[in-house]
């Protein structure tokens, strides 16, 4: 893993801050048991070691002043450095009894917590090699022998001794970095974490689009698994379903099927799952065609809940049986009945729908995470971090996709479910961009249902609703997925028909009047004839005008007209009545 270089850098510093106090303190130690102890030894030795480990630390904490990149080179070079001043001072102390020795274990500490594992290992076999050469040497005669503590160390008279000794420090020093360089890298991860949680937070908190905030939770989770395949299936709650729809591969996932998908989702919990032992028709639907590259995935939930436990906040006594009093999570009691020991439970549909619905849990669908290892030695994703990212990250989910809920709901007219004025503007004017751009004509009708009054005074409004709401069917029935239908006022609709020609457009408004002619609408005994008629005026672009008021103003003038003529009729503008 890549280590932080400021964290690098401040780990340095104070490695530079200890290397003072260590010269200070040999300097006082070897004049101390000089003038105490009596000892006898040559400070020249001493003199030059402290020389060389000042020099070299004296130009590190002025070269990191203005360092600040590949710290992790200069962490390696200081140690190296070190190596080096302590082999020396291993030679002129001893053998292997020398005191010296056990500071390659202090330094095997503080390589541990600068640098990455592997750099620890070697390292710690350099501290192995480095004094057995020295001593190896030593004995053969290659290195004249010197000893400043005493003439004959132990090294060259008892091998037992020297197997004790060496067995001691190579364990301890073995054991050392094992462990600091496992502390130090949970440490490292965790600040890491802590990093992106953090990032992640001020990246959701300058986004309510819900397509923004997918996009940052994929990248986050694509640098935490280290695979860019991230798929997000969420909750459709009317089909009680998984849905996906990309575009191009569009499925459910129903949540009453048992698999892999839906247990993950009901149960709260990450699951993994490799394609080799791939059980339902879903999940071997998802390595075939949405992750084909994965060998193994991990399956994410992502819900917001409340911080409350729902027993607590609907304040139930522990005596009703619900088994949340038991769960160890926030979920609503009604999903732990859904499935049990893989069957489904009576009643099923109900309890997941209660479940889906319940205020405490708010579900909002899963992620899939490739988390094929590229290698038997990389690291196994983390999949705990990436659950503590979808925590953070699912209440600004649940907000985009509640936000993404209400706008559409403020364009749909809430009587007939169509566009309502303002959307239908936004889409006119979005359309007369794109035919001018593409060299493109589109018809527009004015739609206004003749006599209603008459209608709603006979039989009353919430009747006149009715027939507002068939007359819809009707229109919509009668109209390509590609035209847009509007409620543009009480009972008058708007439609827009995109790469429609005028003749074309008057066709389609004659086959409406038509079918609304003869369609038997209820309760029409009060009306002129007995029927309900439409009364519809047709309009072009670019002809009858190159502005939506203006290509509006001509459908308008032209339902006028239809109106003035007699009613349940077509007019389009600048086409002489017939
Ligand atoms: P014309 O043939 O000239 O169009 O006559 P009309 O009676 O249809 O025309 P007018 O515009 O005078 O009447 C429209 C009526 O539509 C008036 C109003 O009570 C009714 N209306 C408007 N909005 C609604 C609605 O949401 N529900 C119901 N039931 N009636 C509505
Ligand atoms: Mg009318
Ligand atoms: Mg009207």
């Amino acid at each position: 893993m890549q280590y932080e270089q400021s964290e690098i850098k401040e780990r340095l510093l104070w490695l530079i801050k200890l290397r003072w106090i260590g010269c200070v303190g040999v300097l006082i130690a070897t004049h101390v048991v000089r003038e105490i102890a009596g000892l006898t030894f040559s400070l020249i030795p001493v003199y030059l070691i402290l020389g060389f480990v000042s020099t070299y630390n004296a130009y590190f904490q002025y070269k990191l002043k203005s360092y600040t990149q590949d710290l992790q080179q200069c962490a390696i070079r200081q140690i190296s450095l070190d190596f080096i001043a302590l082999a020396a001072a291993v030679y002129f102390s001893g053998g292997c009894d020398s005191p010296f020795l056990y500071y390659y274990i202090f330094h095997i500490v503080i390589s541990g917590i600068i640098l990455p594992k592997k750099w620890t290992f070697r390292f710690a076999a350099v501290a192995i090699v480095l004094p057995s050469a020295i001593m190896g040497l030593k004995h053969i005669g290659i290195l004249p022998h010197f000893a400043i503590f005493r003439d004959e160390p132990m090294l060259f008279t008892n091998l037992s001794v020297i197997a004790a000794y060496g067995g001691v420090f190579i364990s301890t020093l073995i054991l050392t970095a094992y462990f600091v360089t496992y502390l130090s890298d949970k440490l490292y991860k965790k600040q890491d974490e802590i990093k992106r949680l953090y990032i992640l937070s001020e990246k959701l908190r300058s986004s309510i689009v819900l397509n923004d905030v997918i996009k940052t939770v994929k990248e986050e989770l694509a640098s935490l698994t280290s695979h860019s395949n991230i798929i997000f299936i969420p909750l459709d709650k009317s089909k009680l379903s998984l849905v996906h729809d990309d575009g191009d591969i569009s499925f459910g996932i129903p949540l009453i099927d048992k698999n892999i998908f839906t247990d993950t989702f009901l149960s709260c919990k990450a699951h993994t799952l490799e394609s080799t032992v791939v059980s339902s028709e879903y999940e071997n639907l998802v390595f075939k065609l949405l992750m084909r590259d994965a060998k193994e995935i991990a399956v994410l939930p992502v819900h917001a809940s409340f911080s409350s436990k729902c027993y607590e906040y609907f304040h139930c006594p522990p005596d009703t049986g619900c088994t949340a009093y038991n769960a160890n999570d926030k979920r609503c009691w009604y999903i732990s009945g859904t499935h049990c020991h893989g069957k489904i439970m009576r009643n099923n549909i109900e309890k997941l729908r209660q479940c889906v619905e319940c205020d405490m849990f708010m579900p909002i669908g899963i992620f899939i995470v490739d988390i094929t290892r590229k290698s038997r030695l990389e690291e196994k994703c983390d999949i705990d971090a990436c659950m503590r990212l979808l925590d953070a990250a699912s209440l600004a989910i649940s907000n985009a996709r509640l936000y993404e809920k209400t706008f559409e709901l403020s364009e749909i007219d809430g009587l007939t479910g169509i566009k309502n004025r303002r959307a239908f503007l936004k889409s006119l004017e979005s359309e007369i961009h794109r035919a001018h751009r593409y060299n493109k004509n589109f018809g527009v009708m004015m739609m206004d249902i003749d006599y209603f009054k008459q209608y709603n005074d006979a039989h009353g409004h919430p009747q006149g609703d009715v027939l507002l709401k068939l007359v819809t069917d009707i229109i919509v029935d009668n109209l390509r997925d590609t035209d847009i239908v509007g409620r543009y006022g009480g009972e008058e609709f708007i439609a827009l028909l995109p790469e429609t020609c005028k003749e074309e457009s008057i066709t389609i408004a004659e086959r409406i009047r038509t079918e609304i002619e003869n369609y038997k609408f209820p309760r029409t005994e009060t009306q002129p004839d007995g029927k309900i008629t439409l009364s519809i005026g047709v309009s072009s672009y670019p002809e009858d005008g190159d502005s939506a008021e203006k290509i509006i103003q001509s459908a308008d003038d032209a339902l006028y007209a239809a109106k003035n003529t007699g009613r349940n009729k077509v007019i389009a503008a600048n086409v002489p009545i017939t």
